[in-house]
């Protein structure tokens, strides 16, 4: 984990979603980094993401209680961020689904934000 992402990590162990926002070119990037991936600016800024989006693409994996669904989520807030989608059926899920983030407790120690359908 870099310590540019520790900001993110302490914010989804309280339940909220950061994502940056470039105070150059106005752009907001996922996953978090110092310097802008659109302008390479460093002066950004972190912003705290309504938890609101939509499926863009999603695929499920395995079968059975191993199952489980990747989804590429487009924030409200314009981009987007791979995650899974849980506590629903994957069955029921359409592509520009309306989701909103959970977020699920991680081997790694931290929470982790996942999506489910609204
Ligand atoms: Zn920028």
């Amino acid at each position: 984990m870099l310590p540019e992402t520790l900001p993110y990590w302490t914010a989804a162990d309280e339940g909220r979603l950061l994502i940056k926002r470039c105070k150059a070119c106005g752009e907001v990037h996922h996953y978090p980094r110092d310097i802008c991936p659109h302008c390479l600016s460093a002066d950004t800024e972190w912003l705290q993401a309504a938890g609101t989006g939509t499926v863009y693409s999603f695929s499920t994996m395995g079968k059975g209680e191993a199952a489980y669904t990747l989804a590429f989520v487009t924030l409200t807030e314009g981009v987007t961020l791979m995650s899974n989608l849980v506590d629903c059926d994957p069955a029921a899920v359409v592509i520009g689904q309306a989701v909103r983030v959970v977020f699920k407790p991680s081997d790694g120690g931290h929470h982790v934000p996942m999506f489910t359908i609204v």
